[in-house]
Formats: C-alpha cells, sequence, structure tokens
C-alpha cells in the first residue's frame, strides 16, 4: 500500500492519520513540536472545545470503540446560559429534542489521539518542522529542519499542519489556489472559573455561558474537573486599553459583575498580564490538492473564528469526507483527492462565512427581543414540522448528514417564511388582537 505522509499531530493529523492507517496505508506522522505528553510540556491551563455532531460522527467512522471512550470524558451542553447586566439567567436551549453539543478537553483529546496513533504502530516524529515539499519529482520530496535535516520520500502528503500550513505554502507553487485571508478585530484571552471547595461547578455545568455585550463578550465552558475555561473576546483596540489593574477591574465590574467573583480577582489580573491574547483568522482556499500527491485538511485549508465551534468538527468532517472518497474510488487516490476539491469546496466556504455570523449572534443579537421571538417562531415551526423544518443551528451542529452548504440554501428559504410570520406576530402584537401575539408576550 502506499506511503503518506501526515503533517501535523494536531487533532485534525492524527484522526487522518488513524483512518489511513486502518485502510492499509502506510502512515508517518510529522510535527513540529516536542510530545505534548511530555510532563514538561504539560499545559496547565485546561483549554475547551466543543464537540458535536460531525466530529463525532468523523470519530465513530474511524473508531468506534475509541470514539466511544472519548465521549465518556465529555460534558454535554444543551444550551446557552445568557448572563444579563442585572445578573439574571436565561436559559436558551440549542435544540427542541434537547441535543447538546459537548464540552470536551482540547490537550486530553490530542493526548487520546497520540496514544491511539502509536497503539496502531503508526511512528510520529516530533521536532520535525517540515520546510519544503519538492512535488517535481516522481514522489513528493519532503525536507525536516532537524538537526540532521533529513530528506524523506512518500507517494503522498496529508498537510494537517494547522492555520499557517507550509504543505500549503509549497502547494500553493504548484497548483493555481485562490486564497483569502482575513484577522477579524477580535482578541481573545483565556481565563478560569475554578471549581468550589468540595470539586463542585459554580455555575450550571449543562450550559455554555455567555456574557453578551454587544461588541465584546464573555464565554465559559465546563471542564470535568468541576472548573470552566472561560474566554474574553474583543476588540483589539478594548483589550490593549485594559492595561491597568484598576482599569481591568473596574470594566469587569461593571461590564460582567457576576464574573469577578467567580474567576477571582487575582486569577483575572494574572491572566490579563500573563497569558497570550490570541489573533483570530478567517482563511478559505480552493483548491486543496495536486493531483494524488498532496492534500490539505483541517485549519491548513479553512481556518475559521470559533464561534460556531465548527474547526475542529469540520476538520474532522474532512477525514470523514476524504475516507468515504476513498472507499467509493477503491482508493484511487487522484480520483479521491480531485473530487473531495470539487465536492468539499461550497461546505467549507459556508461554514468559515457562518462562524463570522455567529460572532454577531453570540454578542449582541441573543439580547434582542426581535432575535429570541424569530427563535420561537422558528422552534415552533420546528415542533409542528419536524423533519421539514430545521433551525440552522441545529443543521450546522447536529445533522452531520447535511451539508454545511445544504444547510445554508435551506435556512435562506426558511428565512423568507420566518421574516414574513415575524412581521405577522409584531403587528398583533402591536393591535393586541390575535391569540397568536399571546404565545409570544412574555418576551
Ligand atoms: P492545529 O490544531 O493547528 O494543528 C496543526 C499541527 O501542525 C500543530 O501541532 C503544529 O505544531 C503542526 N505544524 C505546524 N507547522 C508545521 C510544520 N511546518 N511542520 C510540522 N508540523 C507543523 N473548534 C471546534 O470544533 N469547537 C470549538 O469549540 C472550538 N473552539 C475554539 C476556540 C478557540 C479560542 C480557537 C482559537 C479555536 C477553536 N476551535 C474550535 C478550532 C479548533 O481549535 C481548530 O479548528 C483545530 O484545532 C484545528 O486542528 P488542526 O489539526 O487542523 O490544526
Amino acid at each position: 500500500m502506499s506511503s503518506v505522509a501526515v503533517i501535523g499531530a494536531g487533532l485534525v493529523g492524527c484522526l487522518a492519520a488513524l483512518g489511513l492507517s486502518n485502510r492499509g496505508y502506510d502512515v508517518t506522522i510529522y510535527e513540529l513540536r516536542d510530545d505534548p505528553r511530555k510532563s514538561h510540556n504539560k499545559n496547565l491551563r485546561s483549554i475547551n472545545l466543543a464537540v458535536s455532531d460531525r466530529g463525532i460522527n468523523a470519530l465513530r467512522y474511524v473508531d468506534p470503540t475509541f470514539a466511544a471512550k472519548i465521549l465518556s470524558k465529555v460534558i454535554p451542553m444543551s444550551g446557552r446560559m445568557i448572563h444579563k447586566y442585572n445578573g439574571e439567567l436565561e436559559s436558551q436551549q440549542y435544540d427542541l429534542h434537547g441535543k447538546s453539543i459537548n464540552s470536551i478537553d482540547r490537550s486530553f483529546l490530542n493526548e487520546e489521539l497520540l496514544n491511539e496513533v502509536e497503539s496502531k504502530g503508526i511512528s510520529v516524529n516530533f521536532n520535525h518542522k517540515l520546510s519544503s515539499v519538492n512535488l517535481d519529482s516522481a514522489k513528493p520530496l519532503l525536507r525536516f529542519e532537524t538537526l540532521t535535516s533529513p530528506v524523506v520520500n512518500v507517494d503522498f502528503v496529508i498537510g494537517a499542519d494547522g492555520s499557517f500550513s507550509k504543505v500549503r505554502q509549497e502547494l500553493q507553487k504548484f497548483v493555481r489556489m485562490d486564497y483569502s485571508q482575513e484577522y477579524i478585530d477580535c482578541a481573545y484571552l483565556e481565563l478560569s472559573i475554578p471549581a468550589d471547595e468540595e470539586g463542585k461547578f459554580l455555575l450550571d455545568k449543562n450550559h455554555l455561558h455567555i456574557w453578551p455585550r454587544s461588541s465584546f463578550m464573555l464565554i465559559a465552558l465546563p471542564n470535568i474537573d468541576g472548573s470552566f475555561t472561560s474566554t474574553f473576546f474583543a476588540p483589539w483596540e478594548l483589550i490593549e486599553s485594559l492595561n491597568e489593574d484598576s482599569k481591568i477591574l473596574e470594566f469587569f465590574q461593571k461590564e460582567f459583575p457576576d464574573s469577578v467573583k467567580l474567576i477571582g480577582k487575582e486569577s483575572l489580573l494574572h491572566a490579563f498580564h500573563h497569558h497570550p491574547k490570541g489573533k483570530l483568522l478567517s482563511l478559505k482556499c480552493n483548491k486543496y490538492n495536486y493531483e494524488d500527491k498532496v492534500l490539505i485538511i483541517g485549519d491548513a485549508a479553512h481556518s475559521m473564528v470559533p464561534f460556531y465551534g465548527q474547526g475542529m468538527n469540520c476538520g474532522f468532517e474532512d477525514v470523514f469526507v476524504l475516507l468515504e472518497l476513498l472507499e467509493k474510488n477503491s482508493d484511487h487516490l487522484k480520483k479521491s483527492f480531485d473530487e473531495y476539491t470539487r465536492t468539499r469546496h461550497e461546505d467549507l466556504l459556508a461554514i468559515v462565512d457562518l462562524a463570522i455570523g455567529n460572532y454577531k449572534e453570540m454578542s449582541h443579537k441573543v439580547n434582542s427581543k426581535i432575535f429570541l421571538i424569530k427563535k420561537k417562531i422558528d422552534f415552533l415551526l420546528t415542533y409542528f414540522l419536524k423533519d421539514k423544518w430545521l433551525p440552522l443551528y441545529t443543521m450546522v451542529s447536529f445533522r452531520s448528514d447535511i451539508k454545511y452548504s445544504k444547510a445554508v440554501a435551506t435556512v435562506k428559504k426558511q428565512e423568507k417564511v420566518l421574516n414574513f410570520i415575524q412581521v405577522i406576530v409584531l403587528l398583533s402584537a402591536a393591535f393586541g388582537s390575535f391569540k397568536i401575539a399571546k404565545l409570544f408576550r412574555k418576551n
């Protein structure tokens, strides 16, 4: 069977390696960093991700037993918990039928994937930074920056080396690749809400907590140790202006009063002074392959801002789509890679754009009465029309059988109906005459 070099031992690279190895390919992984499982590399902060249907579907496709092991360590979140200025809490369920997205520790997931990769006999070469890929030769020729500068020949390369992908850069020399990237004016800072003295959660653990404040917001996701990983998202100018203890405390006390007690003053100040402030990048490209020699997947092919919780889920789905194509095309690599580029592109465009759109929803629309009325109508139509009407969030997060692009096309049609009903509801409410208005008057 063909030999493959997977570049990047992140979440997506590891899953791709497992899936390809299961199909009989001779897989080797090359990773720029050191082994994250070594104790001196351990990150003491837990950073978590929401894994949802597309990610779970891909994990199960690759290995149902491994998927079950991972899913036993997640915390289901059935909705958003909105923290208002006045301290009031409002739960907004994600799905009418109670489906949840799931909070998981990112390092735990990466380490488990690495353990699984090694248990299958796949070799992982840490501290191997890819420096070039030559595609002029019959087989791709890879060079790495290490003490011995090894040169490696393989049948094909899977680039899963993240947003600043070297594989993508090298691919651009050989294919006419459309490429665009945009930094959004938003930085993020990781904070933490510890467990109480008995190790219990200080907030409801089955919600994704949001403090939406229009141009900035705070969110928190639960960890299995009783803590929450919290993230502050704000425009760069604002976050950089919070450069003194008094300014930071004053700002948090005014904007997120309940959070200061939860995070703790010292821990809040420590995070502002010592944690890195992350940039958020949105990146699209097309094509994704060069003949049967290279394919890029995961963040290397489509970085998205994190507001739909789909970056990793979509990267896992890339692996699923690739494995299905290999199956369908009896492992004919060129056919499979070409078809991947042809059929996957519109879905990747759709989710990258949806992710930016969801920033607006999370940071301010969730507070708007009009938005909430629309959500209720959406839920009612879902209830009465069953599978004939599905909210966008449901299609994206809970229905891996619906492609991202199909979800967007469907919701465009549904929007027209929703807007029409919304006008009727608002007019009814204004004149106070129709029964239907009573359904929504509470809001
Ligand atoms: P990466 O995780 O970036 O891995 C790439 C790997 O390649 C790295 O290990 C890197 O060291 C290695 N590498 C890079 N260059 C080289 C080289 N030259 N040679 C060799 N190796 C190299 N997604 C979700 O699905 N749900 C969420 O809730 C969610 N929340 C998020 C919150 C935040 C704040 C952020 C920033 C992202 C979030 N994401 C979420 C997105 C998710 O983290 C990414 O989509 C996912 O980690 C991408 O995985 P990857 O394997 O493609 O890339």
